[in-house]
């Protein structure tokens, strides 16, 4: 499996099946059209349904993109109170909410709503995201200008406030149809805290309404888009686009998230340092969330379980000091994500002492442990978006329950992951890591109005739709299969 060999590569998949767009400029984004050098092929093709979906879009977003003529027009109906009729453009603005991961799952969340509305998405990547992603749009940008008037307002956006879309619903006794007058823009909070009239959104009955509000600001920190699949009014539209349901992260994450020039650095040189010539590459994302709960020593007694278990890497040899001698000896890549260095330092340690049971050489690495999760420094958000894509380079990939950057790297990598459960009980366990259904990220903490609430059918008997089923990682959440 030595992709490096295939040169041709390059120009066969080049736009990913029809998922990018030809003809931006090489040098501004490398990776936009190297990253097939590195990734495995996905056998996953987009629908031509998508791919002339995405082309219209971009068209869309050339025409109402910041400081255009429509976009400005629509900027004035900011200072009315309620919409004057006159705007050709409907926005989206996200927001950032939580960890690098939580934002790009809703980021693609909120896509996928701007292409079912025919809405623009415009994003507000702040200072600590700059240089962490190329523009994903042809011939215009998504970064929502800094001058934005509300712009200083949405740090504080929660639940209740007055000009959220649940507070108006809920000051109108829940029935939107008593409204008139849409205003010019509405907040919709859709972060894992939000509240039931926040949730409200996901009413079919409500869409409607939505429509005519120019300017929703939306902050959400969830992989919000499978509901928007047991939207009735979204059905027709998301069966066209993903005729296979467990492709919609994957084809959305690639389509929008390019790594810039600066982190590609960072991909390309731990790539071919130590990942090029290996005849499997292993990744390893140890994500603890709580340290106190989750001893060192028993994580790595699950982790190691893990490998046996599955069979993911060989066991060594207790008996010997040298392996037998062999000709073709497998090259393994383990490449650990970590905030933490403990992980790499035993498994390596383990690896190092003694000589495999087949003879396999195991390479043990580790790309940065940074210890603390930071907000607000781009440099930080660089190295953990280069080892999300670092972990999608795998052939294998054990992520952790519950991780949105887990998620994030196997939507990049098409991988079913194994899911390694993080013990926070003081015990590992004899399932340290059963594998994903499917590799879509979980939506953690979606409304359930489509339970059947006389009974409170769990999700784990009854699916709502045959594509839906409660994720394997969290009892509360639901994703695509
Ligand atoms: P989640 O909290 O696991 O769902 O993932 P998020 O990405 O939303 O938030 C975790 C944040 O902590 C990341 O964005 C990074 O800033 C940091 N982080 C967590 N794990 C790692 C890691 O393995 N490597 C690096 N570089 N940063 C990490």
């Amino acid at each position: 499996d030595k992709h490096s060999s295939h040169p041709e590569r390059v120009v066969v998949d080049k736009l990913l099946g029809g998922l990018l767009a030809p003809g931006f400029d090489e040098e501004s984004c490398i990776s936009r059209y190297q990253s097939s050098l590195c990734r495995r092929i996905s056998p996953h093709k987009p629908s031509s349904y998508l791919a002339s979906k995405l082309r219209k879009y971009e068209e869309l977003h050339k025409r109402c993109g910041p400081h255009t003529e429509s976009y400005n027009r629509t900027l004035e109906e900011l200072s009315s109170s309620h919409v004057n009729g006159t705007a050709d453009c409907n926005y989206v603005v996200w927001t950032p909410a939580n960890g690098l991961g939580n934002r790009i799952i809703s980021t693609a969340s909120s896509f996928l709503y701007a292409l079912l509305t025919n809405r623009v998405l415009l994003v507000d990547l702040g200072t600590d995201m700059a240089n962490v992603f190329c523009e994903p749009f042809p011939n215009t940008s998504w970064l929502l200008p800094m001058d934005f008037p509300l712009s200083n307002q949405f740090y504080g956006l929660r639940s209740g406030n007055a000009q959220s879309y649940g507070q108006l619903l809920k000051n109108n006794n829940m029935n939107i149809s008593t409204v008139s007058q849409p205003p010019p823009f509405l907040y919709l909070y859709l972060s894992f805290n939000n509240d039931e009239y926040d949730k409200l959104f996901y009413k079919d009955q409500n869409q409607g309404f939505l429509q005519n509000v120019p300017w929703l600001i939306l902050k959400s920190d969830q992989y919000f888009a499978p509901y928007l699949f047991l939207i009735p009014s979204f059905q027709q539209e998301l069966d066209k686009l993903f005729p296979d349901k467990e492709t919609v992260f994957h084809h959305l994450v690639r389509y929008l998230f390019h790594p810039s020039n600066q982190a590609w650095g960072l991909i390309t040189r731990f790539y071919q340092s130590y990942l090029a010539s290996a005849d499997q590459r292993i990744g390893l994302q140890v994500r603890v969330f709580n340290r106190k709960a989750s001893p060192i020593k028993v994580v790595l007694e699950q982790i190691l379980g893990c490998f046996q278990k599955e069979k993911l890497l060989p066991q060594v040899d207790e008996e010997k000091h040298i392996a037998p001698p062999s000709k073709n000896r497998t090259s393994r890549a383990v490449t650990i994500a970590s905030l933490y260095p403990e992980y790499y330092e035993s498994i390596k340690n383990v690896y190092w002492m003694r000589p495999t049971v087949n003879g396999d050489v195991i390479g043990v690495y580790q790309p940065s442990h940074e210890e603390a999760q930071q907000f607000g420094n781009n440099i930080h958000n660089i190295k953990a978006w280069a080892e999300i894509n670092i972990l999608s380079l795998s052939d294998v990939l054990v992520t952790s329950s519950w991780s949105t950057f887990g998620y994030v790297a196997q939507g990049l990598g098409g991988l079913k992951p194994w899911i390694l459960y993080v013990p926070t009980g003081g015990q590992s366990n004899d399932q340290p890591c059963p594998r994903a259904m499917s590799m879509e990220p979980c939506f953690h903490f979606p409304p359930n109005y489509y339970q059947n609430s006389s009974t409170r059918r769990r999700l784990d008997t009854v699916s709502p739709a045959p594509h839906i089923r409660q994720c394997e990682d969290a009892s509360t959440g639901i994703k695509l299969v």
